[in-house]
């Protein structure tokens, strides 16, 4: 049995990437700054660093009750990724490259990867695509719930809508350009259309498995968004990664959804039915308010997941895998 002594060192040893996180809406809305220790949501620098995380991709997200249009919400971001990044210097880094991410490592800082969630922000042009990937860009979630250009979301269900004709250009240059395509939220068609498409390994940056939670009891409303058997088949076979995610509604619905052990439940089931190489985490902070398993409540608590992780039996070197050697992979290919 491993001992805590060698699971402590293991995390600290352990490249660990998450892939999906919604703190620069927290900072454009002037709640908090990254490199601020906060009380409210789950990811700052400081917590980040406490809790021995190397990479932390922040999203680009667009909404339509805020103000500007899809560009200039895409820039607000953008700007604001950089302003942090420069501010808070002696914590983190902008990466666009594995190297980007094994350097942080290195220096002990966090690697803050520019992503995108939901092609919503560039209105139908790539041309705002190749400007977001010089200014960093390396993941794009096609859809968020809604319909966008590119593609359905999981909220719209009713016409079964997959790549729009935009949506397959987006495809194409974002393998063009090195950018990795993030299927999380998109429609079922949607997913098997890049899964066809793409001539490059694509990930779902936060999901979780249908097999152990359809979601159709879900409230306030459902929100189909968790991968069937097959869909996690598919992913694995094109060589990407699915990163589970902390969020109790997408965990369950029995009184054991809110434990770290729901989570854990379905790295086992992604484990068995897609293999060790095709599972990372996504734990989704500042994304759903402060709805989060006990045990994962902000990224300082990283460390009770490798801890979750050894007690189930893994071996060192498929936790390293699922801690972010799997996500660094894809990306490393994808991206240099
Ligand atoms: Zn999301």
């Amino acid at each position: 049995m491993i001992t805590t002594a060698e699971i402590e060192a293991l995390h600290r040893d352990s490249i660990v990437i998450d892939t999906h996180c919604d703190a620069i809406g927290a900072v454009i809305a002037g709640q908090r700054r990254l490199g601020e220790r906060s009380e409210l949501g789950q990811f700052d620098l400081p917590r980040a660093l406490e809790g021995g995380l190397t990479a932390e991709f922040l999203a680009i997200f667009f909404g339509p009750k805020n103000p500007g249009c899809g560009t200039k919400q895409m820039l607000r971001y953008v700007d604001t990724f950089h302003q942090e990044v420069e501010a808070f210097s002696d914590m983190a880094i902008s990466a666009t490259t594995a190297v980007d991410i094994r350097r942080a490592k290195a220096e002990g800082k966090v690697a803050l990867v520019l992503t995108m969630e939901g092609a919503e922000a560039l209105e139908g042009d790539l041309a705002s695509l190749r400007v977001c990937h010089r200014l960093g860009l390396r993941f794009l979630g096609i859809t968020w719930n809604r319909r966008n250009e590119a593609a359905d979301g999981v909220g719209e269900d009713r016409t079964g809508g997959g790549l729009s004709r935009f949506g397959v250009q987006l495809v194409e240059e974002c393998n063009r350009l090195g950018i990795v395509l993030d299927l999380a939220h998109l429609a079922p068609a949607g997913v098997r259309d890049v899964l066809e498409l793409s001539q490059a390994p694509v990930v779902v940056t936060h999901g979780n498995c249908h097999a152990l939670w359809p979601q159709d009891r879900q409230v306030p409303w459902p929100h189909r968004r968790n991968l069937t058997d097959d869909q996690l088949v598919a992913i694995a076979n094109n060589g990407g990664v699915v990163g589970v995610t902390a969020v109790p509604a997408f965990l369950g619905e029995d009184e054991k959804h809110g434990q770290l052990s729901a989570m854990l439940d379905h790295v086992d089931h992604m484990v068995k039915v897609m293999g060790e190489d095709h599972v990372g985490i996504g734990m989704d902070f500042d994304g759903v308010r402060d709805a989060r398993v006990a045990g994962m409540e902000d990224a300082s608590k990283l460390p009770n997941f490798t801890r979750g992780l050894a007690e189930r039996g893994y071996p060192p070197k498929t936790i390293r895998k699922i801690l972010g050697e799997n996500f660094l992979r894809v990306f490393e290919h994808v991206c240099g």
